[in-house]
Order: C-alpha cells, then sequence, then structure tokens
C-alpha cells in the first residue's frame, strides 16, 4: 500500500467552517422556521463594480477571436496588471518596486500556504494566536511540527498570544525564530499596526535573520491616514519581508480569484552549509513550476480596480461594509458588549457573555438570535471567550442581526 503523508493525520479534526455547517444544519433541521443571518464567514456579498465587469467582459470577447485570443501567459501575470499594481499600490506609497518582484496569482490563501514550501522544514515558526488557520494548517501538513496538545497548539510553532492585555498585537519572540506570520489589518481581531509597531519586527527580523510573512489582504479598509498599507512602507522590509495582496476583500474577488505577491529581490535566505539564496528566485521556480498563471479576463478585470471608474466604486465598496462594522460597534457596544476591531478592518472581535466559551456562545447566538458568527477559539487558543462578527454581509441583515443580539443576548 502507498504511504501517506502522516503529517497530515496531526491535523485537528473538525476544522473551524465545517463545524460550523454542521451546527447550522442541526438547528435548521429542528427549527425549519428560524431566518438565519450569517456574519460567519469572512466572505464578501456586494457584486463585483460596474468598471470591473465591463472589462471581464470585452476580455472574455477578445478570448473568442483569433486576433486577440490569449493562450498561456506569463505565469508571473501580464505587464499590464504588474504595472498598476505597482503605480497604485506602492509607489504611491513612497515604495519602488520593479515588476520581477511581483507575482500574480489566485489567492492570498494560496500564496501564504505554498509560501513555507521554499523554506526549510527546520524552521522555527511562529503564529499569532488567534490566526488565519491556514499559515498554522500548512505548517502542519509541511511536517514543521509535532502533534497539537488539548487545546490545540501544535508542538513546535512558537504561538504569539494575542489578547486584550497587549492590544492583541503580538509580542516579539523572546528567542530567535525563523519565518513570522503576520497579519494586519488583522483577521479574526480585527486589530492595525502603526509604523512603530511595524518597526519593531523589521527590526527584529533583520537582527535575527528571520524572514516575515505579512498578509495585508484587509489594507483597503484602513481608515486612519498614519497607518502604513504595506510592510514595505517601513525602513529595511525589502531584506526581510514578503507580502501577500488579494482583490477578494478588496474589490468582491472572492468566486473570481486574483490575488498577488511581492518577494523583493532584496530579501536572501541561507542554506545550511551558510551559503545565500534568493527567495524571488525560488518563488518564482516554484511559481513557474506549479502555477500556469491566472486566466486572461480575469487579470484584465483586476486591471479594471485600478481605472479612475474602478477605483471610486471599490471605495464605495469598501464603505458599505465600514459602515456595516460601524453598526455592529457601535450597537453591541452600546448594549454593553465588550467589542474590539471594526474601525480599519471588516471584523468586530467581541468578548462573549460572562466568560462563555466561544463555542457555547455560538450555540446561544444561533438559538436565540438566529445569528451565526464565528467562535474565536476556532482561530487558535487565545481565541477562546471571543466571537468574531463579519462586516460583509448586506446592510439589511447586518441590521437586523444586531437588533437581534441586542434584543436577545445579554452582555
Ligand atoms: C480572505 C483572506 C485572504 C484572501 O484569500 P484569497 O485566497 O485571496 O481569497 C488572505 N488572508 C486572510 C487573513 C484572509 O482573511
Amino acid at each position: 500500500m502507498a504511504l501517506v503523508n502522516e503529517h497530515y493525520l496531526k491535523l485537528r479534526a473538525g476544522y473551524l467552517f465545517p463545524e460550523i455547517a454542521r451546527r447550522v444544519q442541526a438547528f435548521t433541521k429542528t427549527n425549519p422556521e428560524a431566518q438565519i443571518i450569517r456574519l460567519g464567514i469572512g466572505d464578501v456579498t456586494q457584486p463585483l463594480p460596474p468598471a470591473v465587469i465591463k472589462s471581464f467582459h470585452q476580455a472574455v470577447d477578445e478570448m473568442g477571436q483569433a486576433e486577440s485570443f490569449k493562450g498561456y501567459g506569463p505565469e508571473q501575470g501580464y505587464e499590464f496588471l504588474l504595472d498598476r499594481i505597482i503605480a497604485n499600490d506602492f509607489e504611491v506609497r513612497g515604495v519602488t518596486l520593479e515588476s520581477d518582484e511581483v507575482f500574480v496569482s489566485d489567492g492570498s490563501k494560496c500564496d501564504s500556504g505554498n509560501i513555507q514550501e521554499i523554506f526549510a522544514v527546520d524552521n522555527v515558526v511562529a503564529v499569532a494566536d488567534p490566526a488565519y488557520p491556514v499559515y498554522v494548517d500548512t505548517n502542519v501538513m509541511a511536517g514543521r511540527t509535532g502533534k497539537a496538545d488539548e487545546k490545540g497548539r501544535y508542538h513546535g510553532l512558537y504561538y504569539m498570544p494575542c489578547t486584550e492585555a497587549n492590544d492583541f498585537l503580538p509580542e516579539v519572540p523572546s528567542h530567535k525564530v525563523d519565518i513570522i506570520y503576520l497579519c494586519f489589518p488583522n483577521n479574526p481581531t480585527g486589530v492595525v499596526a502603526h509604523r512603530h509597531v511595524l518597526q519593531t519586527w523589521v527590526d527584529y527580523a533583520r537582527q535575527n535573520q528571520a524572514v516575515i510573512l505579512f498578509d495585508a489582504a484587509y489594507e483597503a479598509y484602513i481608515t486612519e491616514e498614519e497607518i502604513p498599507h504595506s510592510i514595505y512602507e517601513i525602513q529595511g522590509a525589502k531584506e526581510c519581508a514578503i507580502e501577500f495582496r488579494s482583490f477578494s476583500k478588496t474589490a468582491g474577488f472572492t468566486g473570481t480569484r486574483c490575488a498577488y505577491t511581492v518577494v523583493p529581490k532584496a530579501l536572501l535566505a541561507s542554506t545550511k552549509s551558510g551559503e545565500t539564496a534568493s527567495l524571488n528566485k525560488l518563488w518564482n521556480r516554484r511559481h513557474t513550476t506549479k502555477f500556469n498563471g491566472v486566466s486572461y479576463p480575469v487579470q484584465v478585470a483586476a486591471a479594471a480596480v485600478y481605472s479612475d471608474e474602478g477605483k471610486t466604486q471599490v471605495r464605495a465598496l469598501i464603505d458599505y461594509y465600514m459602515q456595516n462594522a460601524r453598526i455592529i460597534r457601535q450597537t453591541l457596544s452600546a448594549a454593553g458588549f465588550t467589542v474590539f476591531g471594526g474601525k480599519n478592518a471588516p471584523y468586530i472581535w467581541m468578548k462573549t457573555s460572562g466568560g462563555m466559551s466561544s463555542w457555547d456562545f455560538f450555540d446561544l447566538l444561533l438559538a436565540e438570535a438566529h445569528v451565526v458568527g464565528t467562535p474565536g477559539s476556532g482561530f487558535g487558543p487565545s481565541g477562546e471567550g471571543y466571537f468574531r462578527l463579519s462586516a460583509f454581509g448586506s446592510r439589511e441583515k447586518t441590521e437586523e442581526a444586531v437588533e437581534r443580539i441586542r434584543n436577545k443576548i445579554s452582555p
């Protein structure tokens, strides 16, 4: 018999979202009349902006004509998209990049999950607790950890607890780690990192020759002027950081699929024998070997995000979700709940009622308010006692959901 990759068997069963789906299904079976409102999974609900759809259509038509048909494109993405990314997402913030430092892909989930492949198995990996589950699970699959303990902490990973006591900001490790996952604005807590916080991380990484994997999937939700959108706005970051960006939450591409990853050429790592190697070259090798590029129409659609029309429409989309965030935050806060986030991110991180466990609170909210959220403990042990609500619903449903919570649940 063929042997399996036994590291997969270490993964904790009942991944968060399937378990949520299971409980909701069980509830609706016995309560078929309940009008459930889902503020759980981090998926957008508003359609793609008209400027994006227009370009998307035009590109599809081009594919139907012999003169404009496109077969395989460059795996790293078309120049027309790379140029727009660099000009609009980086140059306006004082960051210069060359086009071979940007890799267009089909998602930041994929990229933040695949990136660990270009690093040795014996690196020490640091993750925030709570965190986006992809960072942890992909390192488990690769064999960079031992088994999970009863709290769900994998042996060998360095956890950085993010709690009320440290304003949900991970603290710089007390000893040397090699790879650090950071996500700002954060999923699930909704917190952001100011310039001095990111500078501390860049300084740590450079002193310890560590690499920061910076997930900026929610940068478009930053509303406060002084908060950096890219880690490369911090001096020295090009020598120590990889950045992930996505059109998913920015422009509603969760079902259309387009993202990109920045791997600066100044970023080096080492072989065991002490020779330096370019991570840009390694990622390019991986990307061109295992990926065949994002489809042409999707890249044209993504480029339209940067047109004048596109920018205006995307801004309106984000404002819409951020107004939802404000409604959730203000209503629950006025009702006496303790809430965090929701100011520069589409997530509200709330404390459960009376120190209840995250899953008990999930069940209570489902049973009493018919509202589905995400248990904080699903993002890591330090998320226990917290609960995530997402601002990605429609205005009407969001308003109704918080009304129900206010009326049915005591803080
Ligand atoms: C949604 C999300 C992404 C984006 O994933 P895609 O694969 O680009 O859709 C990346 N990181 C975090 C933390 C997210 O929540």
